[in-house]
């Protein structure tokens, strides 16, 4: 079951690539610092043929009849299911997340392609009223060949969301999913070709990141770039773009603020918040970090959140009792590392972890930190790992203040059981997704997406699919 494909290549152009002297990249699995195998990496001729090939294969894909792209889009999502034990271990083994955890990514993938499946059919424009004999047309057409960089933390999930919704959409795609965890990206690659998608209309590079972005935008072709991870390259990016004046989908990072009001069902709020958090070792953007609980609940929330944390199990995602697995990468540990040290140093209280795991791979504890000061480094820059940070709150004007206060405005939560204190929250959290008593908040027909420096434009929903069509006016006299 757990057999790592060594024979690792990208598809460009109909083909599988590889060898002839490309440059590679070594595959590590962070649970144990063992190489896994070598990643052949693209070079500009290689993108050049992607290019064209992209070019054709939009026209192709666009005249395709949306029935039949639909049909084929139903068709990977049924071979994804299918595949999804043999995905899953591969996914584990580069990525680092528990089997249970990759399963459920792999299987989310099938439903994204289902989903936007259905949506195909739905890109509607409409009439505008006009006098008798004259007729004004809103009409929604495909945007172009799409280029789509996706990040190393949900590499299937992400990449899928992109190239589901461009297909769809009757877009032509180049998909660059993260050079660290390649074998499950090609795995659903070949679900795409074995389902019948035409050769020209979705292909899978892998590359030097920042060799394949500036190829990719400075090409007349790429109508379209979508992009999940950080805000520096997100900015980055956005810069490229703007040469070409091309539409962007940017899903930049978040800090997200959790407000525990004292009316809470604590219980219930402390056994999903210390599940949620720790989930892919804390590597998600939309992951619950800085909790701003009201006083009168404070010592109660966060000796019962320690406690819970202290239980979660640390280990191998290939081993079944492992509850958490390693950071995905070696940048991450130190990263992680600098940040606790900063916040202890300044005076945060360790309730729980607050070191590296044992072994050779890229462990970290789960850790709470508790009073934490403002001026932590922490406070301002997502920790993207296992770290939650708990901080006091009189007031409802105070909470607000402390989770708005940042530049980023991707995902917040709050718990609380008066309705009235729900929507006024709601309302004022300056975030593009809202959790209300939980944190189940990614969907595939919902739109996902933020606000301020995390980002515009949304994944999922009919957002998403919108995101890859233009907008044209028709004027009939
Ligand atoms: P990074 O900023 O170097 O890279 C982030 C992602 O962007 C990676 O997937 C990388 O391959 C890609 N990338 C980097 N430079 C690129 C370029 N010039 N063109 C195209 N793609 C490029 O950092 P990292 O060490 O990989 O991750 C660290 C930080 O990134 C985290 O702390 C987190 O804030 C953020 N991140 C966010 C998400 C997300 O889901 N929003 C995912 C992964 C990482």
């Amino acid at each position: 079951m757990t057999n790592y494909p060594t024979d690792l290549k990208f598809y460009i152009n109909g083909h599988w690539r590889s060898g002839d002297g490309r440059a590679v990249h070594r595959i590590i699995n962070p649970a144990t610092g063992e190489k896994l195998a070598e990643l052949p990496l693209a070079n500009a001729a290689d993108l050049d043929e992607a290019l064209l090939s992209a070019a054709r294969g939009f026209e192709i894909w666009r005249a395709t009849d949306v029935n039949e792209r639909a049909a084929k889009l139903h068709k990977v999502a049924d071979l994804i299911r299918q595949r999804a034990d043999a995905i899953a271990p591969w996914l584990t083994m580069e990525q680092g997340k528990p089997l249970a955890e990759a399963k459920g990514e792999v299987l989310s993938c099938a439903a994204t392609f289902d989903y936007f499946a259905e949506e195909a059919k739905r890109s509607y424009g409409r009439i505008l009223v006009r006098p008798t004999g004259q007729r004004s047309l809103v009409l929604k057409q495909p945007i172009g060949p799409v280029a789509a960089f996706s990040p190393w933390n949900f590499p299937v999930s992400l990449m899928s969301k992109k190239m589901a919704a461009a297909l769809a959409a009757g877009c032509s795609i180049i998909a660059k999913p993260p050079e660290e965890t390649p074998a499950c990206t090609i795995a659903i690659m070949q679900c795409v070709v074995d389902a019948g998608i035409p050769a020209d209309a979705a292909q899978l590079v892998f590359g030097v990141p920042d060799m394949v972005s500036r190829h990719l935008i400075a090409s007349p072709i790429i109508r379209k770039i979508s992009f999940t991870g950080s805000v520096p390259v997100g900015k980055h990016l956005l810069k490229l773009c703007a040469d070409g004046v091309k539409r962007t989908t940017m899903e930049l990072g978040g800090h997200a603020p959790v407000i525990v009001f004292e009316d809470c069902n604590l219980e219930k709020t402390l056994d999903l918040a210390a599940a949620t958090k720790y989930r892919n070792a804390g590597q998600i953007c939309i992951s619950p970090t800085r909790f701003y609980v009201q006083q009168g609940i404070y010592e109660a929330f966060t000796k019962g959140f320690a406690e819970r944390v202290s239980k979660i199990k640390v280990g191998n995602g290939l081993d079944i009792d492992s509850a958490m697995g390693p950071l995905a990468n070696d940048r991450r540990t130190p990263a992680i590392e600098a940040l606790v040290e900063d916040a202890r140093a300044k005076g945060a209280k360790v309730l729980a972890g607050g070191a590296r795991g044992g072994g050779a791979g890229n462990f970290y504890q789960p850790t709470v930190l508790s009073d934490v000061p403002a001026s932590a480094d922490v406070m301002d820059n997502e920790p993207f790992g296992p770290v939650a940070l708990i901080r006091p709150f009189a007031t409802f004007d105070e909470a607000i203040e402390q989770a708005n206060r940042l530049p980023f405005g991707l995902a917040g939560y709050a718990f609380t059981e008066n309705g009235r204190q729900a929507n006024r929250i709601a309302d004022a959290l300056e975030v593009g997704m809202v959790g209300l008593n939980n944190f189940a908040i990614s969907a595939p027909d919902a739109p996902f997406g933020g606000v301020k420096e995390s980002g515009f434009g949304s994944e999922g929903g009919p957002e998403g699919l919108d995101s890859y069509l233009v907008t044209k006016a028709v004027h009939q006299y």
